[in-house]
């Protein structure tokens, strides 16, 4: 951190010992080249082989790479956000530590950024995994991602992408979301491009996900979606719910009580009466969950001082400035 430093590679790793002296070498012959400073910050994920060993030996001997040891095997998502802590540099570039991806492909990514991107992110448009497990439901994922959160992108899962420190700075991580920060900065008003990247098969060690990894991942997209579009307004969106559920219940309710009261047709043996009642009972609960998501929410801005809103630059005289000038840290709600 005293040296300057331009980039930052940040690389989970879990139980990759075969793979880290390689992927050194590799990421050294390509940093070497580049007239930027880079560092390298690894990330053990709690791996139960020689990982960290390897890690340690070289962190020894060059002094542009940072080892953060993780106590216990959190997940690529947090070893990754790890990784942003203790990263220094101006941008941060990501990538797996399995070899797959290429760090020939990182001087191309930053001379993107240059063209004034913030984000660029990886297409492996020759992806080389199994067709049935990995590259299918990937692509109906993508899809689907891209259509509900409107970020269009061919390739969310893809680790390599370069981030500008801004972007990073700004967002928490949970779940399985690190695929997320495009559609997640995308609410910030950042401009991301695609890149065509080298991909490869994995050579050593085995891969940490299987199928089930798409059901996490559907349901992240369903939280990314509601903080994307709801998650400073939550009544929006419950409340809108709440006044639909508890109206048609009215309205069913209204029509059962004129047949009754003025047509003498008995209530007793009619299912339309239940429905009635649980739509206005579901309303009202709507309703009531709207205004508890949005003492919630109010609590998770004010708390954290997260603006609801990301300020690019302000154009001001110093002289005229005023003192406690709110820098985009200041909120309304
Ligand atoms: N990884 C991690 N913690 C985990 C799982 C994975 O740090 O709990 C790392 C892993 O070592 C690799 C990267 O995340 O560097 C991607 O994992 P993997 O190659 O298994 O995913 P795939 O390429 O099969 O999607
Ligand atoms: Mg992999």
């Amino acid at each position: 951190m005293e040296q300057c430093v331009d980039i930052s590679i940040v690389v989970p790793l879990y139980n990759e010992e075969e793979n880290v002296d390689l992927l050194y070498d590799e990421i050294k012959s390509v940093t070497r080249e580049m007239p930027q400073q880079a560092e390298i910050v690894f990330v053990d994920d709690g791996s139960r082989d020689a990982t960290m060993a390897r890690l340690e030996a070289i962190q020894q001997q060059d002094q542009a790479v940072r080892v953060v040891s993780l106590r216990r095997n959190f997940g690529q998502t947090a070893a990754m956000s790890a990784g942003f802590d203790h990263a220094a540099g101006d941008v941060i570039i990501t990538m797996d530590g399995d070899l797959q991806n290429d760090p020939h492909d990182i001087p191309k990514m930053l001379a993107k950024l240059d063209e004034g991107y913030d984000v660029v992110t990886g297409w492996r448009f020759n992806r080389q995994d199994s067709l049935l497990s990995r590259k299918l439901p990937s692509r109906m994922a993508n899809r689907l991602i891209s259509w509900v959160t409107g970020v269009s992108l061919h390739d969310y899962g893809c680790t390599l992408k370069a981030f500008r420190r801004e972007v990073i700075e700004n967002i928490n991580l949970y779940g399985e979301m690190h695929r997320f920060i495009p559609a997640i900065a995308s609410g910030m008003g950042i401009s991301f491009t695609e890149m065509k990247v080298n991909h490869r098969a994995r050579r050593f060690g085995s891969s940490k996900y299987g199928i089930s990894r798409t059901i996490r991942v559907l349901l992240d997209l369903m939280t990314v979606k509601f903080l994307l579009s709801y998650a400073t307004r939550p009544l929006h969106v419950f409340g809108t719910l709440g006044i639909a559920a508890s109206f048609v219940g009215f309205l069913l309710a209204l029509v059962l009580m004129v047949q009754r009261q003025f047509f003498g047709v008995a209530l007793a043996d009619r299912p339309l009466l239940l429905l009635a009642v649980l739509l206005i009972f579901l309303g009202i609960q709507f309703i009531t969950i709207g205004l508890l998501a949005e003492l919630v929410v109010r609590t998770y801005h004010e708390s954290q001082k997260k603006p609801i809103y990301f300020v690019r630059k302000v154009l001001a005289s110093p002289a005229v400035t005023p003192a406690n000038q709110p820098s985009g840290e200041s909120r309304v709600l």
